[in-house]
């Protein structure tokens, strides 16, 4: 192919094409209409742009009066920009304006309906019709997008898919009057497609997709997609399966290859798949389908699209410390879109292709090669979005004769995220049509080829790219272990193996460590698989009072040395720790599934939070241990720096075995101190692997002595212990506050004053406000309440409700829980596992026992037979009197609070004796400043859930009862562990003084 002619035929043909288009604008930037002066002034804005998208957001929510004229005022009347129609809207609601609050606010809300209408066809069925009817008159093609992605529920799944089999129903009548576009005769459009065509959000009909769960995901979205494929054949119809975000991408190209190769629909050829270009893996996966489809001998249809989820990507990304999976500069995605269209096109024979885009050069570019590659018309067609480009379309349509408009159909409520996707895709700087309509660029700008614009850019950053480190010390900025990407195959196979080869290793004997030594005991205990109680995950060797009195002899032994080793070295071996938990990652996750029933990732996660402790401390520790210089006065010098304060005991929890095992030593050790640690007998052979972690780090002998042992023993016997300087303690209140009182005894011989950190119980609230995204809110509570569950100390134990939302939340929220599973961990597919042990069972049933006489059980699920399983418990009718309220319960069960207004929501959130974490889903500003005053516990998370809480970027830790100490993973942790020194030199001898430049000296 001569690229140079190509080129000069794709400029020609752009120009054509622009000319076509006319003076007039697309509807959403056209000045005349009140949207494209919204539109126009957000572009201008950024502050209002950002706000009246999250107005919109919340509009759907605001059902009266008050509500919608609180949030105009809390939304847009501090700023001074403000266009007027929503600036007179928000006086007039604050102070009785001249047209009143009212009036104004229903003028607002029905101008941001019409526009959200804008881009949707039809609110119901027979509207829908009646409008494609229409847009089939002008020979547009069509298909339909039920609008409703959000499912958090089974229930809500089934009713998406509901909606299909009426729409499909409703299409069916209307088929028979539309003559097919074209020359008319064929019973197809143009010859080629079929009349009916839907688009369907893959995500929308399974509520708990999971991508580490693929084989259930593809399963259960085929079991509702099936039905409705069925009826599109019957009815002569073609469907495109949709892509969404990238963490789904493989489910849905799975999918696309099931439901094409199914016996049933192999020989029909009318199903296509969206493929999103701005993906880096684009051509590959492109590759990989064409492959497929030849090796199948099956024909396909892929509909290139650019991508509607950019932002969202690049935000996942950044959050999970995942590679970005897009472009990152647009033009490398236009080129991206014509690279992958010549592939298809040279493919035509197999694949029929649907160019999705309102980019002029990316369409004449697809025109072009089309003719170059002697593509026949009826192997491609092209597309738009209702609402979008109409005068483009309208010129496309004259040009082609074959353009498709993708119309959402609905109502307005769950079509909210489609209009913000495409708001904020209009509005975008990088958007074609803005750069056409809004910024007036050049024509031959618009139209130049992406490569030679990445050319000229590639010259002019040369050099600039270097991320910036941000250096903390030579070890470079901290940053979290990423998340596990359960989307990739390779993660998932290599989670199965790890527990396959773990689960060969179980029932081995496990010695204590003291000194660098193995030492046997007597006593062995067993620990348990919670799922299948008989499987003994190991025997492990009880340390007794011998053993204590000898590890605190070596740590002893130990000291000296260990306090004076400088601290970078120190830190040093906490680095090399985290490199050899990175590497055993996959085997200490697979642990974690077996000997304490965490799910893949909360077991990845628990051991991902052990890597950033090591690595946030070894930072942290360098910092601490430059000294300070207090004062300016000259003629001294007074140095500040710190000391470690001894032997430490750690006693550690088993529903954080790793990670908290680990922060508690790891704090301990950098900062000079010798551990003597306890790990929670029902996590022990987790424990060990921290020891092994630490010994293949090259730690010296003595500095951490792991001694397992029963808490009644040798619990008490290192409180106790007058050798020890140091308790970090992480567990239930009533253990907590026993060691608090025990350790400040001063028995004989003992050489200082405890220090006690412990870290202990919660009884966490979540409050939902009455505007609060429930799609949102929804998901994000049952994974506090019950993700492992419901045995993390920030977990969710009380949702507080306002009144008017409670109904409609308590009735998702039952939906959602109906829809979770139950069952071992090891099994992806599972949401919820076995509690901890027997003992932690009885104790949670006694309080559902007590739950049912506070208040009523709104749900209680089934549980398998075999392990240690609670019930997932939802109560309701609970207020703040009832022990349900007031007591940590450690297990699955979620008591609901109705409150009559916010303030109430506040009062019973506070109105227990711990301060751990809290949450809030609102969408008022004003709520959310009154929660971050008010709200008062250790972590509070506005709008997501409450437990997760991250190394560095959420320091963790409460108050009241919830704890004694700073956060853990944040800034003041190490402070705790040691004591700080000054040392004050007179430097002044004999009237001569050397002065520093600090010093506070005469000019
Ligand atoms: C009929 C139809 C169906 C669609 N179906 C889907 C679908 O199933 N799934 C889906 O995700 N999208 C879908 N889209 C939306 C599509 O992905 C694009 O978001 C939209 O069409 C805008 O692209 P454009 O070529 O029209 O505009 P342009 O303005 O040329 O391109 C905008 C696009 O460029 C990309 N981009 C923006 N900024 C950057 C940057 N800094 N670096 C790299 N790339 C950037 C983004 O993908 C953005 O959407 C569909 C679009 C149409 C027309």
């Amino acid at each position: 192919m001569d690229r140079d002619k190509l080129e000069d035929s794709i400029l020609a043909r752009g120009k054509e094409l622009f000319a076509a288009l006319g003076d007039e604008a697309p509807s959403v930037f056209n000045k005349d209409w009140w949207t494209g002066r919204l539109m126009d002034w957000s572009m201008r804005h950024e502050d209002f742009k950002l706000q009246l998208f999250r107005f919109i957001d919340v509009l759907p929510c605001l059902t009266s009066d008050q509500m919608l004229a609180e949030h105009i005022r809390e939304y847009f009347s501090e700023g001074q920009n403000v266009p007027a129609v929503l600036k007179l809207g928000a006086k007039s609601a604050g102070i009785g304006g001249r047209l009143g609050m009212k009036v104004v606010g229903g003028t607002i809300r029905k101008n941001l309906e019409s526009m959200a209408r804008q881009f949707i066809i039809g609110n119901s069925i027979p509207e829908t019709v009646k409008n494609i009817g229409r847009f089939r008159r002008k020979g547009f093609a069509f298909t339909l997008d039920v609008l409703g992605e959000a499912t958090v529920s089974e229930q809500e799944a089934d009713a998406y898919a509901e909606n299909y089999m009426r729409l499909l129903e409703g299409l069916q009548s209307g088929q028979d009057d539309w003559p097919a576009l074209g020359d008319g005769n064929s019973a197809l459009n143009w010859g080629c497609a079929a009349k009916i065509d839907l688009s369907i959000k893959p995500s929308a009909l399974y509520s708990q997709l999971n991508p580490a769960d693929f084989e259930g995901s593809v399963g259960h979205i085929l079991d509702r997609l099936k039905p409705v494929y069925r009826k599109i054949v019957e009815l002569n119809g073609s469907m495109c399966i949709d892509i969404e975000m990238r963490r789904h991408k493989e489910i849905t190209f799975e999918l696309y290859r099931r439901l094409r190769s199914d016996a049933e629909f192999k020989d029909y050829p009318h199903l296509s798949l969206a493929m999103q270009v701005y993906l880096k893996s684009c051509d590959r996966d492109i590759d990989q389908m064409l492959d497929w489809a030849r090796e199948q001998g099956l024909p396909i249809s892929i509909r290139l699209v650019k991508g509607a989820y950019w932002d969202y990507e690049v935000v996942a990304a950044r959050q999970n410390g995942w590679p970005i999976p897009v472009y990152t500069h647009k033009a490398e995605t236009d080129a991206a879109f014509e690279r992958c269209a010549e592939r298809i096109l040279g493919n035509h024979d197999l694949c029929r292709l649907a160019c999705a885009s309102h980019n002029v050069r990316s369409v004449c570019s697809v025109l072009e090669l089309a003719r170059a590659l002697e593509v026949p018309d009826e192997r491609y067609e092209f597309q738009v979005l209702y609402g979008m480009a109409e005068p483009f379309r309208n010129a496309l349509v004259k040009t082609t004769g074959r353009v498709r408009l993708y119309c959402p159909q609905g109502e307005l409520l769950p079509g909210i995220a489609y209009l913000i996707r495409r708001l904020l895709e209009n509005t975008s700087n990088e958007s074609f049509l803005r750069q056409t309509y809004v910024e007036g660029r050049e024509l031959e700008e618009l139209l130049k080829a992406p490569h030679l614009l990445l050319e000229e850019r590639s010259a002019e950053v040369a050099g600039e790219h270097s991320e910036s480190s941000g250096s903390q010390s030579d070890m470079g900025r901290f940053a979290n272990q990423p998340f596990a990407d359960f989307s990739l195959a390779e993660i998932r196979d290599a989670f199965n193996t790890a527990i396959v080869d773990v689960r060969k290793k179980l029932g081995k004997t496990y010695l204590l460590s003291i000194g660098g030594e193995e030492v046997e005991t007597g006593t062995l205990v067993e620990s348990a698989n919670p799922a299948r109680p008989r499987e003994v995950i190991g025997r492990v060797c009880q340390a007794g009072a011998e053993q204590i009195e000898d590890a605190i002899g070596a740590a002893e032994d130990a000291f000296g040395k260990w306090r004076d080793t400088p601290a970078c070295e120190r830190a040093g071996y906490l680095i090399k720790a985290a490199q050899v938990a990175r590497d055993r990652i996959y085997e200490l996750s697979a642990w974690q599934v077996l000997e304490a029933s965490k799910q893949w990732n909360q077991a990845y996660n628990d051991v991902g939070e052990a890597i950033d402790f090591l690595e946030y401390y070894a930072r942290e520790m360098i910092q601490l241990s430059k000294p300070r210089y207090m004062g300016h006065a000259p003629g001294e010098v007074n140095e500040y720096f710190y000391q470690p304060k001894g032997v430490a005991a750690v006693i550690a929890p088993w529903n954080f075995p790793l990670a908290i095992s680990c922060g508690m030593s790891a704090a301990a050790i950098v900062a000079g101190n010798c551990v003597i640690y306890k790990p929670s007998n029902q996590t022990p052979v987790i424990g060990y692997t921290l020891m092994e972690i630490l010994r293949e780090a090259g730690l010296p002998p003595g500095v951490f002595n792991y001694t397992p042992g029963s808490g009644a023993v040798m619990g008490d016997l290192l409180i106790e212990h007058p050798h020890i300087s140091l308790i970090a303690f992480t567990g239930s209140v009533q253990v907590g506050l026993g060691i608090i009182e025990r350790a400040a005894r001063t028995p004989e011989g003992q050489r200082s004053v405890k220090k006690v950190i412990a870290e202990m119980g919660g009884k966490n609230a979540v409050i939902v406000d009455d505007d609060a995204d429930l799609d949102q809110a929804i998901p994000h509570i049952i994974d506090s309440a019950f993700a492992y569950q419901g045995q993390k100390c920030s977990a969710c134990s009380r949702v507080i409700v306002l009144d008017s939302a409670y109904d409609r939340f308590i009735e998702r929220l039952l939906a959602a829980a109906r829809s979770v599973s139950i069952g071992p961990a090891e099994d992806p597919a599972n949401f919820m596992g076995p509690v901890i042990s027997e003992d932690a069972r009885r104790s949670i049933t006694e309080y559902i026992d007590i739950a049912a006489k506070e208040g009523t059980i709104l749900y209680s699920s089934d549980v398998p037979d075999e392990g240690y399983y609670v019930p997932v418990t939802i109560v309701g009718g609970i207020t703040p009197e009832h022990r349900l309220a007031q007591e940590e319960v450690f297990g699955p069960v979620l008591a609901t609070m109705r409150v009559k207004d916010f303030d109430q929501a506040i009062e019973w959130a506070n109105s227990t004796r711990f301060a751990l974490t809290g949450g809030v889903f609102s969408r008022s500003p004003k709520h959310i400043e009154q929660c971050r005053r008010e709200f008062r516990v250790g972590n509070l998370y506005v709008n997501r859930g409450c437990t997760g809480a991250m190394v560095e970027r959420q320091p963790f830790g409460g108050f009241k009862m919830s704890g004694v100490g700073s956060k853990a993973g944040g800034p003041d942790y190490l402070l705790q562990f040691m004591d700080p020194r000054t040392v004050t030199e007179n430097t002044m001898r004999r009237g001569f003084v050397p002065i520093r430049s600090e010093d506070e000296w005469i000019e």
